[in-house]
């Protein structure tokens, strides 16, 4: 009996060791970061800057997995089941909050089926629309979509995506509704847009800032308190007509529930290096947004953010009555 009970303790001790061991190793593989979204959009650009850089602090490479889809959920699902080692994570925005009540059911629990490891930057929205939309400021833009609600088109990146989002906040605002056109991400969004083939969006300044500054697209508005410094004669909505109309989107790093801490602690700093690097601030500030300061880069913080922000979106989702299946 005594001597079973030995024997399990050393066992114990030698596979906690053996755990601990394989952690202080970590990583022995490459990375694979999920972007819940298509390649191009961005998501995947914030994703790509920060899997750079994190990759020459792991050792190891970062690649970024696009798994859109359903506005993210489907990504989401995948990180949710996969093996917590730390070899699997997953880059995300606002759409981690959102989802949970938007979907009447989803497969995962966005709280307690991840380990966060730190959020990531903020990033601003701007209402656009294809380069020849018959309006020619925010004001003309809303009672163009009133006025011909049948036929306007708004692209977005499914149910949960920030695209979304901003769509059924504007159309809830303005008081009407239009056809919405889902993609897998606002990458190809984009594209469609740009050829014409759809009319309106509201997407990240670090998808639409190359496009409004190159005036292949319309810009009316941009969907923060504040302007955005790379798009300065863009007004904010408030300012353009839509009082109180606010949209930011955030984007976090998380691992699969049960990543053991070394592992998380490990991705944390090469977070926080990623956060400092230049050029990722640099790419970053070019396309309206920046690094968060370094406090809000932690598990801890994500933590608290995320829940707050489940609880902020919650009633607002509720309110504007938009439930998915
Ligand atoms: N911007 C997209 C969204 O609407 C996602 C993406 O393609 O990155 O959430």
């Amino acid at each position: 009996m005594k001597l079973t009970l030995l024997r399990t303790v050393a066992g114990i001790a030698l596979m906690t060791g053996a755990m601990a061991h394989a952690q202080s190793d970590y990583p022995t593989k490459s990375i694979t970061m999920i972007v819940p979204f298509a390649a191009g959009g961005p998501t995947d650009t914030v994703a790509r800057l920060v899997a750079q850089s994190m990759s020459k602090t792991l050792k190891q490479q970062v690649i970024v997995e696009n798994v859109g889809g359903a506005g993210g959920t489907i990504g989401a699902a995948r990180v949710a089941k996969a093996a917590p080692d730390g070899h699997t994570i997953f880059l995300h925005h606002i759409g981690q909050s959102t989802a949970p009540t938007l979907y009447r059911k989803l497969s995962y629990d966005a709280i307690n089926d991840f380990e966060p490891v730190g959020l990531v930057t903020d990033v601003p929205m701007t209402i656009v629309a294809r380069g020849n939309f018959p309006a020619k400021d925010l004001k003309e833009f809303i009672n163009y979509v009133k006025a011909n609600k049948d036929k306007v088109t708004y692209a977005n990146a499914g149910v949960g995506s920030a695209s979304h989002l901003c769509g059924m906040l504007l159309m809830s605002a303005i008081g009407t509704d239009v056809t919405t056109v889902p993609y897998k991400g606002t990458g190809p969004a984009m594209n469609d847009l740009l050829g014409g083939q759809v009319d309106i969006m509201c997407d990240q300044t670090t998808n639409t800032t190359s496009q409004i500054k190159s005036g292949k697209i319309k810009a009316y508005a941009v969907t923060t308190k504040n302007k955005v410094a790379s798009l300065p004669e863009l007004p904010t909505a408030n300012e353009a007509g839509l009082p109180n109309f606010e949209v930011a989107v955030w984007h976090a790093v998380y691992a699969p529930k049960g990543t053991p801490k070394p592992v998380i602690a490990k991705l944390e700093d090469a977070l926080k290096i990623a956060l400092k690097d230049g050029t990722v601030k640099q790419r970053f500030a070019e396309l309206g947004t920046e690094p968060v300061a370094e406090n809000r880069a932690t598990p801890d913080a994500l933590r608290t953010h995320l829940k707050a922000e489940i609880d902020k979106w919650g009633p607002i989702i509720k309110k504007a009555g938009a439930y998915a299946d």
